[in-house]
């Protein structure tokens, strides 16, 4: 489905050093980034690159290898960085994880996050999300889908065959089970591509096949 006669793109990418998966879309040259780890830098000779022009980046939670670009590139780019408010308080703490690999810090006067709220948004002209709030890995988990396009990313409430971890600061074991049965229960179509926050990508239908927690 074609918006403004121009069909979107979903891509995965890793950006070093470690396995997160961001996901970039495009609409022609229009590009917004879900889960902009890595260093800001890299995003920018990739955009530049391609000749894209960055709109937006949001983000699945605020651990900091799903934000450590994200600020960085909101500055630079005079662009906004969605972020659940409920996660603002573990911007700080994911500098630990930024420091381990080696990565710009996140201090100062980096662009702070605008809330992002449950509900449908319009993340570029005619391309929808839905976003919908699954806590319990941090308590501002969100997970984005877009409808039109059958694509539905998870950040790290639930994996291939597993899900996210609950005892880091903000998690909540019973919250996090809540909103696995939440995604379950919306009976998304079985050939959703899903899109975790890292490991394997798989479909609605393989994890209902493979994810004993997915019920
Ligand atoms: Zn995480």
């Amino acid at each position: 489905m074609p918006v403004n006669n121009i069909e979107p793109k979903f891509e995965v990418l890793h950006m070093p050093p470690e396995n997160t998966n961001s996901v970039l879309v495009t609409v022609g040259t229009d590009a917004v980034i879900f889960d902009a780890w890595g260093n800001s830098k890299d995003w920018e000779k990739l955009l530049e690159s391609r000749g894209l022009r960055l709109i937006a980046i949001y983000s699945t939670h605020g651990h900091g290898d799903h934000i450590s670009a994200a600020p960085m590139l909101a500055e630079k780019y005079d662009v906004p960085w969605y972020l659940n408010s409920e996660d603002n308080v573990l911007i700080s703490w994911s500098n630990n994880l930024l420091k381990y690999f080696g990565l710009p810090l996140i201090e100062g006067n980096y662009r702070q996050p605008t809330d992002v709220e449950a509900g449908e948004k319009e993340i570029l002209p005619g391309l929808f999300v839905d976003v919908i709030e699954t806590p319990g890995h941090t308590p501002g988990g969100v997970t984005y889908y877009f409808p039109d396009y059958g694509v539905l990313l998870t950040g790290d409430t639930l994996f291939r065959d597993s899900f996210g971890r609950y005892d880091l600061p903000g998690g909540d074991a019973n919250a996090i089970m809540q909103s696995i049965s939440k995604l379950y229960e919306m009976n998304f179509p079985d050939e959703t591509f899903v899109v975790h926050g890292h490991g394997i990508d798989s479909t609605i239908a393989l994890l209902k096949k493979e994810n004993p927690y997915f019920k």
